[in-house]
């Protein structure tokens, strides 16, 4: 079949028109949906369903309801009273039970990231033992991230560079695309390199970490479930309760909903430590207590899949991609992800998804799948009858942005991974957050392991490594001005339907402008003080009329607020030189305590951090 020129991958900068043939077929299969949709369904159409059970991996059909519950409890949730007793609990006498029980030094809850994170401390010298409630296995869906960032793995010990090689499965053509519709029926077009141009399997990756996690002295605990926290001040001890039988189907790390057929009944025990990484994913118990349960500020919704068939093209990736308008039906605002998969790239992966808050007048999953399988054939040119599906793709992000990272609330408990809340509020790329936190969270955990008396694993030592971070805080803002409202048919009043559109394209066309060292950054989740001050200055001068335009859909709070986190980044920029200087004049004295040592390395990490001028540490690059 012919690709319609309008979703061609073209070389950047490139504009194109909207055929009009496009358009006439998006409304007429659009009304011929209408017809079958019921607000908030969680029941699947016949095509949808048929879908679903094409699928050649897993159980989509019920990890789909598993997910759509998650998804609707949450959006209903109020404040869920603490459970009683409540996950973590903190007593002031010794937690340890006897010295027969298995003592680390580290216990990591959690085997996605929480792998990595277990070999970076057990190649330190580390006793570490890593607690999964099911089998430690990963995922088969790639993770898409940018060549430069993996270097992170071999940096601490978690792969050998021979290993690297061999799980990166898929390279992309640059420049991945990134496009946006206007009103005026135009679809505008331009190029990034350098960025999500591979894709490495999340499932070899975490087998080999985990292999040579073990080969160096760790201890795996598959299939058991940490059901409860006892915090001392000798020990921080868990409950474990083992399983048996349990088969992994569906969406595995989305949402916590991808196991099934669990079935309990293995002996429980407990495990203690000196200090507990949790790393169970953004539904982790403990940040959801460390919250006060709180409700998300924002929930992406996700919804993709990974088929084989004829592509029209199927070389490059596009990163970020909106080809339509606020759909005013379901108040959201879709945007499109397309990645080649594989060597011989037969496959693509394709995902769709959409912002907005955690209320109730949200879509289901079911339905944003409904409209996936809808416009997707008009997003790549495809006709879907000719494609075999491998895999069906959901989940629901959520966002403390507000709040985030995730507080210690806890002495001898630190959040990482998705449950640590540093991930982009934009992207939710995890994996690749992981990547660039892992030197500074392990390298700083080793530092407060040295000292024997543990007091550096307390509370208010321990958050030091999840201090504010204005670069990780300014991004919330983008995720608001992305998001629709139950309801909100427009960017707000003074603003159409295609004010998102109009609001990023504006805001991605002047970092493309601005140069690689801008771009770069941004669209591998880093927010810098030159760049983005450089992007707004920018934006401003092309269309000062489209800033204005914008701030009654933000609101005058988020932007006040928004304002703060902007003067605490330029902020934080100029710290960096002035800490640093202080650190080798006191070091040349050795007049610093480990405690006073401790404290300034975590300033400097979170200046360097927050201000976004690590991206020049992964990325070699200067904004
Ligand atoms: C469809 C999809 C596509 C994605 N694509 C990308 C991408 O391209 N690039 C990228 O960077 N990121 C991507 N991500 C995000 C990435 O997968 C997550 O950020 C990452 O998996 C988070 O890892 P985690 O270990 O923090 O949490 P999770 O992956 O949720 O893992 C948590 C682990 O903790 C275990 N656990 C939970 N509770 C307990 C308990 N009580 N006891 C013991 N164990 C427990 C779970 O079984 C699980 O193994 C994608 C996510 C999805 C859903």
């Amino acid at each position: 079949m012919p690709l319609p020129q309008a979703f061609i991958p073209t070389v950047p900068l490139l504009r194109l028109r909207c055929p009009r043939s496009h358009a006439r077929r998006r409304s007429r299969s659009r009304t011929s949906y209408l017809m079958t949709a019921s607000p908030q369904s969680q029941t699947p159409s016949p095509r949808l369903e048929a879908f679903l059970n094409s699928s050649e991996e897993g159980n989509p059909f019920l990890g789909l309801q598993r997910a759509d519950a998650a998804f609707a409890a949450l959006k209903s949730r109020t404040r869920t009273p603490p459970k009683s007793p409540p996950f973590v609990q903190t007593f002031p006498t010794a937690v340890r039970a006897s010295n027969d029980a298995p003592h680390f030094d580290v216990l990591v809850a959690g085997g996605t990231l929480g792998v990595f994170y277990a070999t970076a401390l057990q190649a330190r010298g580390w006793r570490v033992a890593v607690v999964e409630r099911g089998p430690l296995v990963g995922r088969t869906q790639e993770w898409n991230i940018s060549r430069d960032e993996l270097q992170a793995l071999v940096v601490n010990s978690v792969l050998s560079e021979d290993q690297l090689a061999k799980i990166i499965v898929t390279e992309f053509t640059e420049p991945g695309r990134i496009g946006f519709a206007s009103q005026e029926g135009e679809q505008r077009e331009l190029g990034a390199s350098g960025v999500l141009n591979i894709g490495v399997a999340p499932d070899k990756l975490v087998a080999m970490a985990k292999d040579n996690f073990e080969r160096i002295g760790g201890v795996v605990m598959e299939f058991c479930k940490v059901e409860q926290v006892e915090v001392g001040p000798d020990a921080v001890k868990i409950s474990v309760g083992k399983r048996k039988n349990l088969t992994v189907s569906g969406s595995l790390g989305a949402g916590g909903v991808g196991l099934i057929g669990t079935e309990e009944g293995g002996e429980d025990m407990s495990v203690s430590a000196r200090v507990l990484v949790d790393a169970m994913g953004a539904f982790s118990p403990i940040a959801a207590q460390a919250r006060n349960f709180r409700k998300p500020d924002g929930v992406c919704i996700t919804v993709g899949s990974c088929m084989t068939g004829d592509w029209p093209a199927n070389e490059t990736g596009d990163l970020i991609y909106s080809f339509q308008p606020i759909d005013k039906r379901r108040s959201a605002q879709y945007f499109w992800e397309a990645f080649p998969v594989g060597r011989e790239k037969a496959a693509r992966t394709t995902y769709m998804f959409t912002y907005g808050p955690c209320a109730e007048g949200r879509q289901s999953l079911t339905e944003a799948l409904e409209d996936y399988l809808e416009y997707l054939p008009t997003y790549q040119g495809i006709r879907m009858e000719e494609m075999a599906l491998k895999r069906v793709l959901f989940g629901f992000f959520p966002s403390y942005y507000r709040d985030s990272p995730t507080d210690v609330k806890f002495d001898r408990i630190l959040s990482v991974g998705d449950a640590g809340g540093l991930q982009s509020p934009i992207s939710f790329g995890g994996f690749g957050c992981c990547l660039r936190h892992l030197s500074r969270i392990s390298g700083a955990l080793d530092e407060a392991l040295r000292i024997k008396n543990d007091s550096l694993l307390s509370k208010e030592k321990l958050q030091t490594l999840q201090w504010y971070l204005p670069s990780l805080s300014v991004s919330g803002l983008f995720n608001r001005a992305m998001s629709v409202q139950p309801g909100q048919t427009t960017a707000g009043p003074l603003l159409d339907e295609f004010g998102i559109n109009e609001v990023l394209w504006s805001n991605m066309k002047a970092m493309s402008d601005l140069g690689e060292d801008v771009q770069r950054p941004f669209l591998q989740d880093i927010v810098t003080a030159g760049g983005l001050t450089k992007t707004l200055a920018s934006m401003a001068i092309r269309n000062p009329v489209l800033a204005i335009k914008m701030t009654p859909f933000l609101g005058p709070s988020e932007l006040i607020s928004w304002s703060g986190h902007f003067f605490a980044l330029i902020s934080y920029s100029f710290a960096i030189p002035a800490l640093l200087g202080v650190r080798s004049l006191l070091e040349r004295t050795s007049v610093l305590s480990d405690t006073q040592r401790f404290l300034l390395n975590r300033m400097i990490d979170t200046a360097i951090y927050g201000s976004g001028k690590d991206a020049e540490i992964h990325f070699n690059t200067r904004s």
